[in-house]
């Protein structure tokens, strides 16, 4: 398995920061108060998906490789 796929919406983050607190070293808030990816190998998969289920406004994706 690679290395997984991670995006942020920036357009639908509202910077509630769940994704940062849930999946830390993964995403960070830059000075718009949007989250950006930074590390997504940082984390587990399962961090990254609870960080998926946990965003408020579904801006995040992840996908795996086959
Ligand atoms: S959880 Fe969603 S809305 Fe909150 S900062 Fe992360 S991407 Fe943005």
């Amino acid at each position: 398995m690679g290395n997984p796929r991670v995006e942020v919406d920036q357009d639908m983050c509202v910077g509630s920061a769940n994704c940062v607190e849930v999946a830390k070293g993964a995403f960070k808030l830059n000075d718009e108060d949007k989250a950006e990816v930074d590390d997504p190998t940082a984390v587990s998969i399962e961090d990254l998906r609870e960080a998926e289920e946990q965003c408020p406004v579904a801006a995040i994706l992840v996908e795996e490789d086959e």
